[in-house]
């Protein structure tokens, strides 16, 4: 299942589910109790929002070991996290922003896991009741500003730089899927997430043992190999398959 936000004509948020082309409300928590009812809204009526609002995304570095060898970086020994702000969360659809203080920003195409309830050291063999689903990320970044700060922060934190969606696909596998970026129809990134050095149970044992995961945040589990500039005026689409595709336009910082 295909679980959105969305906003109508009457500019209300609402929790709703895809059913093809169309769109059905949600009466409910997603996270606790839900009915469905009937899809019978066009999907290109509504405006889609970001699938969840998280607490804190959780980002790990290095966990493709192609992507490593390309920053002549190693792949660590146990997951390497970092954070992005909830505040640069935007839909699919919506413009990742040039800051003036870069001159490269980058993509990196991910797969996103949203975790379903609240939990702490959760175990390796309990990791999959904790997730509600999975959507895709691009974690955009500011390489120049990596390279020279010591801290990723700013590198990785500006507004707009964690585009989400579409949707929180419910009945995923991330086993083996192949992800696929691609900038103005040019493939940049194309790499299955069987390559993935930590599993994503293992990451959910591991950011569990750090912090508190709550209902909506959000695990993004690393880039494969291929990532670069995006320049004013490019549309970058990530694709996972069984899942969607998030687009996203680039402007200028506005
Ligand atoms: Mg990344």
């Amino acid at each position: 299942m295909k679980l959105i936000r969305y906003q109508t004509s009457d500019q209300e948020i609402h929790s709703g589910w895809v059913l093809d082309d169309k769109v059905g409300p949600i009466r409910g928590d997603i996270f606790r109790e839900y009915q469905r009812e009937k899809a019978t809204i066009p999907l290109e009526d509504v405006q889609l929002l970001a699938p969840v609002r998280p607490s804190k995304i959780i980002a790990i570095a290095r966990n493709y070991a192609a992507h490593a060898a390309e920053h002549d970086a190693e792949v660590p020994e146990i997951p390497l996290p970092f954070l992005k702000p909830p505040s640069a969360v935007i839909a699919s659809g919506e413009a990742i922003r040039i800051p003036p203080q870069s001159q490269q920003v980058e993509h990196e195409a991910e797969l996103a896991v949203v975790i379903g309830k609240q939990g702490r050291w959760i175990a390796l063999d309990e990791a999959e009741e904790y997730i509600l689903g999975y959507t895709i990320a691009n974690d955009v970044t500011a390489r120049d500003l990596q390279r020279s700060d010591m801290l990723w922060t700013r590198a990785k934190g500006f507004d707009t730089f964690a585009p989400l969606g579409p949707w929180v696909e419910t009945d995923f596998d991330p086993a083996d899927a192949i992800m696929t970026c691609r900038v103005n129809d040019a493939i940049r990134q194309m790499a299955s997430t069987r390559d993935m050095v930590f599993s994503v149970q293992k990451l959910i044992a591991f950011i569990s043992s750090i912090m508190t995961l709550y209902p909506g945040d959000v695990i993004l589990t690393g880039t494969p190999e291929g990532v670069g500039p995006l320049a004013e005026g490019d549309v970058v689409e990530i694709n996972i398959e069984r899942i969607g595709t998030l687009s996203n336009p680039v402007s200028a910082s506005g």
